[in-house]
């Protein structure tokens, strides 16, 4: 299946000059948003997984569909003041200035293997993020993946280290 028939390029969203990777007619389409399922867990070539880490607020559609498939646990990375719960919090680059990401100081135990999925690498300032905050919670990062990749802005540079593996490039 073309994945990339099922993405929608919007010009100047949400600013001007940025031409946004729209994921909603993926989702939308029953055979597509299967086909992406299976796509996302063939980049993992059967590796064992305890928990998925998934990103506020698209690493929320896939997340738990990934978690539910592999047995595994879903945890969710919000930004500062969402979860109710103790977190740890991690700072990261935006284009302008700074934001804080959160995790329940629970959700990761003390050796658990992760996956950590988004819809869109970018600069790679989230997910690394979200790699602290995994590891200072002791877990073990396998594998960071994603529906689509946005070459150009190199956000491997920020995850060298780490398996990345994504569904489209662009
Ligand atoms: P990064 O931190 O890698 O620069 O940005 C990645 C985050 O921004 C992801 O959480 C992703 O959802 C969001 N993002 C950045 N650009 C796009 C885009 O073109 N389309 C979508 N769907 N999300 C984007």
């Amino acid at each position: 299946m073309n994945y990339f028939d099922f993405i929608r390029e919007v010009p100047d969203f949400p600013r001007k000059g940025i031409s946004f990777k729209d994921i909603t007619p993926l989702l939308q389409n029953p055979k597509a948003l299967q086909g992406a399922k299976k796509a996302l867990l063939e980049l993992l070539k059967d590796k064992q997984i305890d928990k998925v880490v998934g990103m506020e607020s698209r690493g929320f559609f896939f997340g738990p569909m990934l978690a539910e498939q592999l047995n595994a646990g879903f945890v969710p990375v919000r930004k500062k003041g969402k979860l109710p719960y103790s977190t740890i919090s991690e700072n990261y680059d935006l284009e302008y200035g700074q934001d804080v990401l959160e995790i329940h100081a629970d959700g990761i135990q003390k050796g658990d293997r992760v996956l950590v999925h988004d819809d869109v690498l970018a600069t790679g300032g989230t997910a690394s993020a979200v790699c602290r905050l995994i590891e200072r919670l002791g877990g073990e990062v396998v594998q960071c993946n994603f529906l689509l990749e946005l070459q150009f802005l190199s956000g491997r540079d920020k995850l060298i280290g780490y398996e990345v593996a994504s569904l489209m490039q662009y």
